[in-house]
This record gives C-alpha cells, structure tokens and sequence, in this order.
C-alpha cells in the first residue's frame, strides 16, 4: 500500500506576504486533513518562513524545487541539500523540466543533483517526461528510460529507494492540457517496469506522481489509476482551495 503524496511547486512565485497568506489559507483548507500526505515547495528565501509556520500547526511537509550537484563549499549561488536539511526541507525536486530546458540539465547532471539529495537525508522527487515532439515521434519510453537509467547508473540498484518519481510531460506543463487517466497509467507503469527490472523492492513501494495541468476537477480520475499514487502541482498549488481539493481527490484514491 503506497500512502497518497500531493506536491505544490510554487515555483519562482509570490512575496513574503503572498506567501504568508498562502500558507494560512492552506492550512485553513486542510485542517486535521491527514488522509494523504501534502508538502508545498517554496522559492528558497521563503523556506524558512513556511518552515517556523508549519511547525506552529499544519501537518504540511516541507520540500525545495531543486538542490545543488555539490556539498557545501566554493559554489556561488548554489544551495546544498543540507542546507536543505537545516532548513526543515523533507524533500527535493529534482530534474523538473524547467530546470532541463532553462537551465540545460542533462541526465546526467539530474542524477548527480538526485544523488546529492539523497545523500543529505532528502527524500529526491525525480521529474520525468517528455516533450510533444518526443510523443509525436513515438519517443516516450525511449526518452523516459534514459531518464531513469541515468539515475541508476550513477546511484546503483538500490538508488530508487526511498525516492519519489513524478510524471510530468512537458506538454502538459501549465497548458491547461492534462494526459488523459489512460495515457498517464501507460507510462506510470512503464515506470514501475522500468524501475522493478533492477529493483523490484524499490518498484513495489514507489511513489510516482503524475504532473500537468492537475486541476481540484481532473484529479480524482487520474489518482484513482493503479499507478499513480497522488500528484505534483504548479499552478493550481497557488491556489489554496484548488489544492485542498486535488489533496482530498487523492485520499483513498489507491
Ligand atoms: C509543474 O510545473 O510541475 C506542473 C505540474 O505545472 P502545472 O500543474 O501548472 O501544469
């Protein structure tokens, strides 16, 4: 039995107050809601802020939307996964598709940044997807299998454990444009195979989360597919009553 998991990426958003407001709305929303696990992603200044309100009250997690490569040291601008740590960070986005298409992160590197996470005490949230052209031209396993690979080649058989995948394709990315329940199950369970062919045990309890236009409306058919166990959020997660109702669409979903 895998628990439900719901993810807010708040991305590059908001001001201290926004923030603040945000955060109180949330909790307002989702009083003694316990049903799934929720965790939001601020924009790192705000970390601490949402950090000393969530250990006040909410049963909310803490995660950050990328981590640095390197430990601490000589790297301007980077912050470390134990930053993170110290910080009150649980989790870590890793490889969203912004990042690989923004900030030209290879798999390669999106393994390092997975590893590093993970090595800090982070549980890494590893995106995955392909773009419409990859989906046009019939490339979605090929691209999401490299994605994956890369992860194991650096970090071993036993790399997905304790880790979440998420499903994100780039077409689907705030276009209001969702992959249908059917078409996300296809490739969720290409990812549990892809997983479970190196390590079953790892595969069986693997979260992967489905993101892309996950709206409160379309959330209780895609969570209700045998692979998709909750979902990451961008948009909608600005939201506060948007996202209360995409957390209780996962409950009892799986
Ligand atoms: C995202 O960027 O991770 C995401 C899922 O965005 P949205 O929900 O806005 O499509």
């Amino acid at each position: 039995m895998r628990r439900s998991l719901v993810m807010g990426n708040w991305k590059m958003n908001g001001r201290r107050d926004q923030v603040q407001a945000l955060f109180t709305a949330l909790e307002d929303q989702l009083a003694s809601f316990s049903a799934v696990e929720m965790v939001v992603c601020p924009p790192y200044p705000f970390l601490a802020l949402v950090h000393d309100r969530q250990r006040e009250t909410s049963g909310i997690g803490l995660g950050a939307q990328n981590v640095s490569m390197y430990s601490d040291g000589a790297y301007t601008g980077e912050v470390s996964g134990e930053m993170l740590r110290d910080m009150g960070c649980e989790f870590a986005i890793i490889g969203h598709s912004e990042r690989r298409l923004l900030f030209s992160e290879t798999n390669e590197v999106v393994a390092k940044k997975f590893i590093r996470a993970r090595d800090a005490g982070l549980v890494p949230v590893l995106c995955v997807g392909e773009s419409a052209a990859d989906r046009d031209a019939n490339r979605t396993e090929e691209v999401i299998a490299a994605q994956v690979l890369a992860v194991f080649q650096d970090g071993g058989r036993e790399v997905f454990r304790q880790a979440v995948v998420a499903y994100e394709p780039v077409w689907a990315i705030g276009t209001g444009r969702a992959a249908s329940p059917a078409e996300a199950q296809k490739v969720h369970a290409f990812i549990r195979k892809t997983v479970a062919a190196r390590d079953p045990e790892a595969a069986a309890t693997l979260r992967i989360l489905y993101g892309g236009s996950v709206k409160a409306q379309n959330a209780r058919e895609l969570f209700a597919q045998d692979d998709i166990d909750g979902g990451l959020i961008g948009g909608a997660a600005l939201n506060a009553v948007e996202f209360a109702g995409i957390c209780r669409a996962a409950c009892g979903a799986n």
